[in-house]
């Protein structure tokens, strides 16, 4: 049973130097700024704070992480695609992303944040194609669900998994901060990442 409520800040990275040592099991979230990743972290921790803490000025662009246990971290990645970001920043956010997908070992499992009413975008593909490179498990929320009819849900949902199919170790399920429609469904998800076996 992970005690996702526990959740306590640990630090904040803006390099991948600055994490801590690279031991135990992280799993990830990221996102496009908006898609909804503070709201999900809110409900998953019943913490209002924990993803104000990412939101605080300075650390939107850090790697927030957040302690579970002894064992446990939760990894909050900066929200990519805001367009006021110049892109020199961008593309060293970009940099810094990849090389922690390729290269932080612990890194058991990424979620990835997608608003269901605009499918997966140039840069969520980019993100996709990295997982797939690192042979990473990706979980794709669909968020926001609450805002679409069952039948756009449903188109979506299979479009999504259409792009994925390929793929064993990527999944996707709809998911709504407001009414935690699928908030069980990622708890199980995260619990497998962060077995011990
Ligand atoms: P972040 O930038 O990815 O951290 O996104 P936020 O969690 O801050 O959410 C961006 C906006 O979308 C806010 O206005 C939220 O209230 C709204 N939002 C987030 N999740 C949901 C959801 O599940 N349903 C609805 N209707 N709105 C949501």
């Amino acid at each position: 049973m992970i005690h996702f409520q526990s959740a306590t800040f640990l630090t904040s990275a803006a390099k991948l130097a600055q994490l801590p040592e690279d031991t135990g099991i992280e799993v990830a979230f990221a996102g496009r700024s908006n898609a909804g990743k503070s709201s999900a972290l809110n409900i998953l921790t019943q913490q209002k704070g924990l993803a104000r803490t990412s939101k605080t000025p300075g650390r939107t662009q850090l790697i927030n992480l957040f302690r579970l246990d002894d064992l446990r971290r939760l990894v909050d990645l900066p929200g990519y695609g805001y367009a006021k970001v110049n892109v020199a920043i961008k593309k060293r956010w970009q940099l810094t992303l990849e090389k922690y997908l390729s290269e932080r070992r612990c890194l058991h499992g990424l979620v990835l944040l997608i608003d269901i009413r605009h499918g997966i975008k140039p840069l969520d593909q980019h993100i996709i194609d990295w997982a797939i490179k690192c042979e990473l498990p990706l979980h794709i929320l669909l968020t926001k669900a609450d805002k679409v009819n069952n039948h756009l849900k449903a188109t979506q949902l299979k479009a999504v998994k259409q792009q994925v199919k390929d793929y064993p170790f990527i999944s996707v399920q709809p998911f709504s901060s407001l009414t935690s429609e699928g908030l069980v469904a990622l708890k199980q998800q995260l619990a497998k990442w962060y077995a011990v076996d």
